[in-house]
């Protein structure tokens, strides 16, 4: 591992002042990935600006209703906290579904948002990785690509985000707030994650020196009737090889409104927007979940080692529609 200097911020001003004294500084969360990277030499910062003594480790109800997250909230607290269990189901069900119970004691609301692919490739320097340096090749083209992206990937990439939480955000119309050089700023939490395109070295569309305060979940009709399904190879501390977000909104026996969302498909969590305008004036019947499966796959393209995804995808849509549905209506 580099040298690097470490610095415990108090406050997000001094947190986002500090980063802007150096090129190479990151900020550290649970560190839960960042560390992992360092020891890999995947990543070198010069500075670690310590984030985790920010006060921004509570969940607030919001006036209008919704909540807001503090960015250092730990995933375990988040995922036990009653207010989101009860009106978040899908977001604490993405919560106890990701890493291990100690990984989920460390890891925090921000980081997991910023947490990077598990591509092997990219985590191995000896391999050509475009996100690990850019122009230098996409090694899973060719190669072992079984847990790779299937939809809205490039001929640079093909890495699928791993997080199981912002698939759940992304279904929620969660609002990500940010802390800048430049002031403070709020991103919807699909514009968060970025497509790789031909630069798949940028995750994200956070500018340089942003740091995520908080999380935002509105207040809305559906998420309450909301839940997460993840497949994955083996039953705990796997990432999701296809995961499914859901929430419905269900007047007699009629879809008023839908949301899904899919994790282990794209480089960034995947709102299924066709799948939701299937969904919408329809029965709550499995005719219905189908069809909109079949809309939220249809511009799917796999490779050697996980064209298997594409009918993974789903029935993994149709089964958590399906499990929520015999749960609400
Ligand atoms: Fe690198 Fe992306 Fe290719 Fe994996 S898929 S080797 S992360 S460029």
């Amino acid at each position: 591992m580099n040298p690097f200097v470490y610095i415990r911020a108090d406050s997000v001003a001094q947190a986002i002042r500090e980063h802007g004294a150096d090129a190479g500084s990151r900020f550290l969360g649970g560190g839960t990935n960042l560390v992992d990277l360092m020891r890999y030499g995947v990543d070198r910062p010069t500075r670690l600006i310590d984030v985790t003594r920010l006060p921004l480790a509570q969940i607030e109800a919001l006036p209008g209703g919704g909540l807001r997250i503090g960015s250092q909230v730990k995933n375990s607290d988040l995922a036990a906290d009653a207010r989101v269990a009860r009106g978040y189901p899908v977001l604490s069900e993405a919560l106890v579904n990701g890493a291990s119970p100690q990984l989920r004691n460390m890891a925090t609301t921000g980081g997991n948002l910023l947490q990077r692919t598990r591509c092997y490739y990219f985590y191995d320097v000896a391999f050509a990785c475009n996100k690990r340096r850019a122009g230098s090749g996409c090694s899973a083209l060719e190669g072992q690509n079984r847990i790779h992206a299937i939809l809205g990937q490039s001929n640079a990439c093909i890495a699928t985000h791993p997080s199981d939480m912002a698939v759940a955000l992304a279904a929620l119309d969660a609002i990500v707030h940010v802390e800048g050089p430049r002031g403070a700023r709020a991103i919807p939490l699909t514009e968060f994650h970025r497509l790789p395109g031909d630069t798949p070295n940028i995750d994200t569309n956070l500018q340089s020196g942003e740091l995520v305060t908080a999380v935002e979940l509105p207040a809305t009709p559906f998420a309450a009737r909301s839940h997460y399904l993840k497949i994955r190879d083996r039953a705990s501390y796997a990432f999701a090889l296809v995961s499914a977000a859901v929430a419905l909104d269900v007047q007699a026996g009629t879809i008023r409104s839908a949301r899904v969302a899919l994790g282990g498909v794209a480089h960034k969590p995947w709102r299924a927007t066709a799948a939701e305008n299937a969904l919408a004036g329809q029965p709550a019947t499995e005719a219905s979940f189908n069809r909109a499966a079949e809309a939220a796959l249809a511009g799917a393209r796999g490779y050697e080692h996980n064209t298997f995804k594409i009918e993974l995808a789903k029935h993994t849509i149709v089964r958590a529609l399906s499990e929520l549905s015999e749960r609400t209506v």
